[in-house]
């Protein structure tokens, strides 16, 4: 199978997903998981329609970058951040699924103001307790939120989760509900420079389960590039 099928076939999935929730389709975004993908496979990826491209390591974004490879599509960063390669991204990507602390979001937030700019981002919620997963716990966040409205220079746009790999989609339910509350009992508090619009879940296995539960941005990988291959 092949990119531009894989992308036809992911986007009539997500319209019908969208539909069935009461959404219009174009409110649920697909985001392109490029890593080990190579430029050329990126740049059909976006030729066929997907939203957005997101990648998960600051040195392959940045090379895949210089050859032109997300041009014509927004750029995410969904992988775990460093804080020393913070000023890199910030101004180069539209979005940062992944702000997994408050040292992390002081970071960015520095390195926005003083490129007299703002970098928006989601927090990303340790949503199943993984010790091996970073992110939020759903108790903190109210905190964190607080925390982040006093930063000028970011602002937190939704909430980001990876749940645990699933052998079936539906195991991931009940993490998706626990996210899907979070994200409306946190927007009902309506702090300066907050704001819910997205709430990014959904991956290869489990996507079309996490619109059902309200996802509006999912990442996927395999499901449009295939099989990565390590090593
Ligand atoms: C790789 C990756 C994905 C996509 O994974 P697939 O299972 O291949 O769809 C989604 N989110 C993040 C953060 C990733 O690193």
């Amino acid at each position: 199978m092949d990119i531009e099928e894989n992308v036809a076939r992911i986007k009539a999935e997500l319209a019908e997903a969208a539909l069935a929730s009461g959404r219009r389709p174009e409110e649920v975004r697909l985001v392109a998981a490029s890593k080990m993908n190579d430029a050329e496979r990126v740049r059909r990826a976006i030729a066929a329609g997907v939203d957005a491209c997101g990648e998960n390591r600051v040195q392959e974004l940045l090379e895949k970058n210089a050859q032109g490879a997300y041009a014509g599509a927004p750029l995410h960063f969904i992988g775990h951040l460093q804080k020393n390669k913070v000023r890199q991204l910030v101004g180069l990507v539209s979005l940062i699924h992944s702000a997994d602390s408050l040292e992390l979001l002081r970071t960015i937030d520095r390195a926005a103001a003083a490129r007299g700019l703002t970098q928006d981002v989601l927090l990303e919620i340790n949503i199943a307790a993984e010790a091996t997963k970073s992110g939020f716990s759903p108790e903190e966040l109210p905190a964190v939120l607080e925390q982040a409205a006093a930063l000028s220079a970011v602002r937190v746009r939704g909430l980001m989760a990876i749940p645990p790999i699933c052998v079936s989609g539906e195991e991931n339910r009940p993490y998706f509900i626990k996210m899907k509350q979070l994200f409306i009992d946190n927007d009902e508090k309506k702090y300066d420079n907050i704001s819910m619009d997205f709430l990014s879940m959904g991956m290869s296995g489990d996507y079309l389960t996490a619109v059902a539960c309200g996802a509006n941005l999912v990442r996927l990988g395999t499901a449009i590039f295939g099989a990565r291959h390590y090593g």
